[in-house]
């Protein structure tokens, strides 16, 4: 029935902590089960320039705990046109690739939707992605290492933060989701979170002022989602000044350090875990789902519902925060 003989893998838009436990894992699952496996270079790029190469169990040796991605990631513009696709379809099955695991973010999955309704190709995604926004999954691989990276980078800036009394906005990844800005700001004891799911509902730094969030405090810190809606934490900063010009700002954007590192125990776990349930899912001959975790369980998400927009965020941690820190 199954006619799978070689595993093609590939690591897709922007890179995540533990995308290296996941290809160890496919990898390592796939030999396991007696599949050959390729590794694709630079995500789609790499199918299009005919960037493949062998992967053995000594390829994946020793990876498990770097940040990054051995197999590198890209983006790619000529992917999302039906010539490139054309090119990286052609290189596949050169390479006598006959099913896919595409490791990324939103926009990479959609690719691997596109492709493999065009192509009737055998793809299995794994939500590589520190924004944890892919819809049915509790968490994406490298989200906990992120969340980590930003409690430690933010404890530090409460010290000078206290030193100087003064109102630090610090803007975390995101991409319009709030994930890493609401849980950031409960574990780092941050007087509120600014999040772009309820952006279009409340004025939230409005709300924040009115609540005299500062005046028995010596120092505040606000998490803020990158955002367009909110303009992240230079467009708050900038409102501040205009409207409340009497507190004293300071902007913090935390960038890409929050990509990097070596990966947190429960992504290392999560990536290995979703790597193997990856090839048991091609075995079974699912195609065209992501792997999810919902309460501890390995869940089979249709690419079409996990790259919906909407993934729920808990809307009662901005409660929470609001308690924890009068
Ligand atoms: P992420 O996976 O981190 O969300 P991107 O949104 O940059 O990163 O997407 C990664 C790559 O996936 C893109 O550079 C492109 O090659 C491919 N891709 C994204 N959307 C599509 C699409 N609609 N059709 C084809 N390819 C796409």
């Amino acid at each position: 029935m199954n006619q799978i003989k070689c595993i093609g893998i590939l690591t897709s838009g922007g890179d995540a902590p533990a995308m290296n436990a996941a290809i160890r894992a496919v990898t390592r699952t796939a030999i396991y089960y007696g599949f050959e496996v390729r590794g694709i270079m630079r995500g789609y790029n790499g199918l299009i320039l005919d960037e493949i190469i062998e992967m053995k169990t000594q390829t994946v040796s020793n990876i498990i705990q770097q940040g990054g991605t051995i197999l590198k990631t890209a983006r790619s513009n000529e992917f999302k046109t039906p010539e490139g696709r054309k090119i990286a379809y052609d290189n596949m099955r050169k390479a006598g690739i006959d099913a896919l695991v595409v490791i990324g973010g939103d926009g990479s999955l959609s690719g691997a939707r596109v492709f493999a309704a065009e192509y009737d190709i055998p793809i299995v995604g794994l939500p590589g992605t520190i924004d944890n926004d892919l819809y049915g999954t509790d968490t994406t691989i490298g989200y906990d290492t992120a969340l980590n990276t930003i409690t430690w980078a933010v404890d530090r800036l409460r010290d000078t933060a206290s030193s100087h009394e003064r109102l630090f906005f610090v803007e975390v990844m995101g991409r319009n989701a709030g994930f890493l800005a609401l849980n950031g700001a409960i574990a780092t004891g941050s007087e509120a979170a600014i999040i772009p799911e309820i952006a279009t509902e409340v004025d939230q730094l409005a709300e924040l002022i009115q609540n005299g969030f500062r005046k028995s405090k010596n120092s505040s810190i606000v998490l803020v989602a990158e955002s367009e809606i909110t303009g992240g934490a230079m467009g708050m900063a900038e409102r501040v000044k205009k409207e409340f010009p009497q507190y004293d700002t300071r902007v913090t954007i935390l960038g890409h350090i929050q990509r990097g590192g070596s990966p947190t125990a429960s992504d290392r776990i999560l990536a290995s875990r979703m790597g193997e349930a990856a090839i048991n899912a091609l075995i079974e001959g699912q195609r065209n789902v992501m792997i999810g975790i919902q309460n501890d369980a390995l869940v089979y998400v249709p690419f079409t519902k996990a790259i919906r927009d909407d993934k729920p965020i808990n809307r009662d941690l901005l409660k929470t925060i609001k308690i924890l820190s009068i």
